[in-house]
C-alpha cells in the first residue's frame, strides 16, 4: 500500500531525501501548489482587512491622546502589512516557480531544497545550507 496522503509524507523517512531522491511527481507538486494557494488566500484576505482598518476614520481624532495612539496603532498595521506583503510575493513567486518547473531548486547553489524544508516551509527558495550562509552573512553585517 503506498501513502498517498501528502500530509503524511513529513512523517516518515522522506524528510531526510532530497526531492531528486524522492522523485517529486506532479501529485507531489499540487500538493504544493494548493498549499501555497491556501497560504496566499489567508494572507490576501488578511491583508483586506488591515486596509480596511486603516482606512476606516477614526472617531476620537479630536482627543489628542486617542490620536497618538490611533498613529500608533496605525504604524504597527503597516509594519505588519509589509511583512505579509513580502510574504505574498514570495508564495506568488513560489508559484510561477512550479508553472516554470523551478520549484524546490536552490536559487543560491542550484541544489535541490531538501524534502523536510519544502513541507515546513513551501516557499522557500533556498536550501539549508545557503540560508544558513546568508543568515551568517546577515549578522555579521549587522554587527
Ligand atoms: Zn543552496
Amino acid at each position: 500500500m503506498t501513502n498517498n496522503n501528502p500530509r503524511n509524507w513529513q512523517h516518515d523517512a522522506y524528510d531526510y531525501l532530497s526531492i531528486q531522491e524522492y522523485e517529486m511527481n506532479a501529485d507531489h507538486i499540487e500538493y504544493f501548489r494548493s498549499v501555497l494557494n491556501e497560504e496566499l488566500d489567508q494572507l490576501l484576505t488578511k491583508a483586506e482587512l488591515t486596509i480596511a482598518m486603516l482606512t476606516k476614520p477614526h472617531e476620537n481624532e479630536v482627543d489628542l491622546i486617542d490620536k497618538a495612539s490611533s498613529q500608533a496603532n496605525q504604524a504597527f498595521n503597516l509594519r505588519i502589512r509589509d511583512r505579509e506583503s513580502i510574504l505574498i510575493n514570495k508564495i506568488k513567486e513560489s508559484l510561477v516557480k512550479i508553472d516554470n518547473n523551478e520549484f524546490g531548486i536552490c536559487e543560491a547553489c542550484g541544489e535541490d531544497i531538501s524534502w523536510g524544508r519544502l513541507m515546513a516551509r513551501p516557499m522557500a527558495t533556498k536550501c539549508i545550507k545557503c540560508k544558513e550562509n546568508e543568515e551568517k552573512e546577515e549578522f555579521r553585517k549587522g554587527h
